[in-house]
């Protein structure tokens, strides 16, 4: 099959590799109709997260047909079209009982192979799924393939984000990074109550976004996100929901929280401390929330909410190709070019 597959610094291929097999009983393949580029694929990309092996297929966001089944696997057949979180759970560990899917027991991110262990990802043909039954989920036909695509990371992990921040009418909410996680936290934020949202970037067209969907947004190019929160609140934020994943905005989140507030981080953050000391941390009696999105958990729970066309999920969707472009979708993509937001890619 075909796949887009990782081959060190700034170097994806659109190459031939082996097609998936059934592994084990609770597997099923999916043929990908849809996958997307996501931020998390720019940390491997960059080689800021290492260790991936030469020639595993990229990415973790796809949608697609069953096409086969292993022979554990009863509640979905051959046919069905299904979405998937990026991570595989079992459903049954007391992390999935929890909600904390991500944290599965069992749990493996797709696209992800480290000394020829792991999962292939979702930019390619076909992906073998792993604990399917749990894992994968039908999609109902209420919702768009397109939907069901982002459902499968971005739009959980924005609420996820905005869930951490415990959102309260009348709050003060900031959402640093305005890519398509940044964008679906802001969503995220207002869903849960928030009416308060500023969102700070530097590109002017994830900015014009993060307006329409209701928050005021901030040219970090242009002005001070500090002076300009502290100008109108002097404490700060009740709670900043960091997207972006790296220390220089970690370090903003933390100068705009007040004390006693959250920092919500979904960010990929691939440094190795943290920018503030935990003197700091005290300073401010903080709270820091951090980790990977249980998105199998909120996929499910936002299903309805995704599916009565509230809000606009997929227009944030800039650029979209057939999957044998895709190294051109990941250099438009990682260069930010042609106000590229976030790159679906065809698989027909
Ligand atoms: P993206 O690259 O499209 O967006 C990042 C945005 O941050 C860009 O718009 C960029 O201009 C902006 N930015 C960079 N530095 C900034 C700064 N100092 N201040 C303000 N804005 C700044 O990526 P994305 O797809 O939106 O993903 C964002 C992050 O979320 C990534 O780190 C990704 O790995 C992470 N992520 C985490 C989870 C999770 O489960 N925790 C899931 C998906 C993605
Ligand atoms: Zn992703």
């Amino acid at each position: 099959m075909k796949a887009l597959t990782f081959h060190g610094d700034r170097t994806v291929r659109y190459e031939s590799i082996a097609d998936p097999t059934l592994q084990d009983p609770a597997d099923a393949l999916v043929k990908v109709k849809l996958c997307a580029i996501c931020g998390s694929d720019l940390h491997v990309y960059h080689g800021r997260e290492q260790g991936c092996d030469h020639a595993t297929a990229m990415g973790h966001e796809f949608v697609g047909k069953v096409v086969e089944v292993g022979k554990d696997v009863d509640r979905l057949k051959v046919g069905d079209l299904v979405m998937s979180p990026f991570s595989t759970s079992c459903g049954q560990c007391e992390y999935c009982l929890s909600g904390l899917t991500s944290r599965c027991i069992h749990s493996q991110l797709f696209g992800w192979r480290q000394h020829g262990k792991g999962l292939h990802g979702g930019q390619a043909e076909y992906v073998r799924v792993p604990q399917a039954e749990h894992t994968l989920l039908p999609i109902p036909s209420t919702i768009s393939l397109e939907q069901a695509l982002l459902l499968g990371d971005v739009i959980p992990t924005g609420y996820f984000c905005a869930h951490q921040a415990d959102i309260n009418p009348g709050k003060v909410y900031v959402v640093v990074g305005c890519g398509a996680v940044g964008l679906m936290t802001i969503l995220g934020a207002f869903e849960q109550g928030a009416t308060t949202v500023y969102a700070i970037d530097t590109l002017p067209e994830r900015l014009i976004f993060a307006e329409a969907f209701g928050a005021i947004p901030i040219d970090a190019s242009v002005r001070d996100p500090l002076q300009v929160v502290k100008a109108i609140h002097s404490q700060g934020a009740d709670a900043v929901m960091e997207a972006v994943g790296n220390n220089e905005s970690l370090q903003l989140a933390y100068n705009l929280v007040r004390p006693g507030g959250i920092i919500s981080m979904v960010g990929v953050n691939t440094a190795s401390t943290l920018p503030f000391s935990p003197a700091d941390a005290y300073d401010k009696n903080l709270t820091l929330k951090v980790g990977r999105c249980p998105a199998r958990f909120f996929m499910q729970k936002l299903l309805p909410m995704v599916a009565s066309g509230k809000y606009d999920y997929t227009s944030i969707i800039s650029h979209r190709m057939e999957l044998r472009d895709g190294v051109t979708g990941y250099a438009m993509f990682s260069e930010k070019k042609d106000k590229c937001v976030k790159v679906l890619l065809h698989c027909s």
